[in-house]
């Protein structure tokens, strides 16, 4: 069966995220027939290796029978209920879970059904926290250049990245944003880690000046992924707990990208040895299955709402499918499949493969910061090295290697013009070396 009967029906009734739908179907629209381990397959019965984990979801491939069978067997009993007044195995065991591994010191889970939902409890329960205990003058947030946190409202106005924001500016409520720790902006001399004080420097003038009326800073620990896979050295985190303990405020980290196993470690914070006042996780939770995020926090944030009814403290923040069963028990079967596995040792691996795969690159005339953390890999298409000129954003060049990559069985969806390789944990090493190099040969083509 062709794909094109698919892609007419779609083209009539969908909107795609993240997507100018007028470049289609000039860019191919791929309908998925069916998605096994790092392969998705169409209805033409081409392959596609899925480099960056469908949106970086995904963690141990498509129909991992473990977790197949996990949401069956809950189906076999029931899909969802509703979480308040009631309560549940799977939310109860993932929730135990969570906590034991999570830094020490976070104690309570709070549910939601996605990363930017995770982001907005985040705010409002830090925001809720200040004014529970008498202090409701403290209302601004503190964020990172070139951050992520999600699409919704709130997040985004947490968010530092123009091209998702700029239109809505006059809805989102105003954040202050302090330098950038990624480590391509250091001075030459400089190491990651100095220049991870530079930014640290700049985020205590902030807070020096605000501390009073802010609530917390919000970050997303050792990679800013949707910002261009933006890197910096622990010692930002490690800086930026002292900082928001040095002036009293809360820290927000938005792990929900980076955690489970994405940098090296479980959880990229545990690279700074420190434990943030909220951890944000999402995405990898499920495996790649189903929405649910997570906001996990301390106890001493849970007891400033935990009073009288009356006294109009407690957080009355939902969402319908808060703690759905059936996404608990796709992150239960994943949080077993980590307890059964040495992944983290696994992933070492595969990661220097990555690395030494994409060194073959370093020399490329239009290559430039070829950078990794752990399982992400990331370099930058310039139009002249010697000085990083950036290609004019109006040319393209990451979308050439896009539609390269779908023509020859990988699916490399590139930021702009930084690609990068986010691969599930099981990919082989030769499937890594191949996906490399049908990206060397689309770049060579991208930047003819
Ligand atoms: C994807 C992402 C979000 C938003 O998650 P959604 O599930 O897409 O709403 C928030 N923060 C970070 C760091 C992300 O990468």
């Amino acid at each position: 069966m062709p794909n094109s009967p698919l892609v007419e029906r779609d083209l009539k009734v969908l909107w795609h995220p993240c997507t100018q739908m007028h470049d289609h179907p000039a860019v191919p629209l791929i309908p998925v027939r069916r998605a096994h381990g790092v392969w998705l397959e169409d209805f033409e019965g081409r392959r596609y290796l899925d480099a960056i984990s469908s949106w970086w979801v995904n963690l141990f491939g498509h129909a991992h029978p473990a977790i197949n069978e996990a949401v069956r067997r809950q189906l076999s009993e029931f899909e969802h209920v509703l979480l308040a007044g009631f309560t549940h195995e799977p939310a109860i065991s993932l929730s135990e879970q969570l906590v034991a591994l999570a830094p020490p010191g976070l104690t309570r889970c709070f549910f939601g059904d996605n990363g930017s939902s995770a982001v907005e409890i985040a705010l409002k329960m830090s925001l809720h926290y200040w004014r529970n205990v008498g202090q409701p003058q403290r209302t601004e947030f503190v964020t990172v250049a070139h951050s992520y946190h999600g699409e919704t409202v709130g997040a985004l106005s947490v968010s530092d990245v123009g091209l998702y924001k700029a239109p809505y500016e006059p809805l989102l409520f105003k954040a202050y944003v302090a330098p950038s720790p990624d480590c391509r902006l250091r001075e030459t001399g400089m190491n990651c880690a100095q220049h991870a004080g530079r930014a640290l420097a700049g985020m205590k003038e902030i807070l020096a000046r605000h501390a009073k009326t802010v609530c917390a800073v919000i970050v997303e620990p050792l990679v800013q992924c949707a910002g261009g896979m933006r890197m910096h050295d622990p010692a930002y985190i490690k800086g930026l707990r002292a900082l928001c303990d040095e002036f009293g405020v809360h820290l927000i980290a938005d792990e929900i990208a980076v955690g489970f196993g994405r940098t090296g470690t479980l959880f990229a914070c545990e690279q700074a040895a420190i434990r943030p006042d909220f951890l944000l996780l999402g995405k990898g939770l499920t495996g790649g299955y189903l929405p649910l995020s997570v906001c996990l926090t301390t106890d001493t944030v849970y007891e400033a709402f935990f009073a009288d009814y009356s006294t109009g403290k407690a957080f009355l923040h939902s969402h319908s499918y808060t703690g759905n069963a059936l996404a608990c028990a796709a992150a239960l079967a994943t949080l077993e499949i980590f307890a059964q596995g040495d992944w983290i040792a696994s992933n070492r691996g595969l990661a220097a493969v990555m690395g030494d795969a994409l060194g073959a690159l370093r020399d490329h005339p239009h290559v430039a910061s070829i950078r990794q953390t752990g399982m992400i890999a990331a370099l930058d298409l310039v139009a002249d090295k010697a000085t990083g000129q950036a290609y004019p954003g109006r040319e393209r060049r990451g979308l050439a290697v896009y539609r390269y990559g779908l023509e020859h069985e990988a699916l490399l969806r590139p930021l702009g013009d930084t690609l990068y390789l986010m691969p599930p944990y099981v990919i082989q090493e030769d499937e890594i070396r191949k996906v490399v190099e049908v990206m060397a040969a689309a770049i060579d083509q991208a930047t003819a």
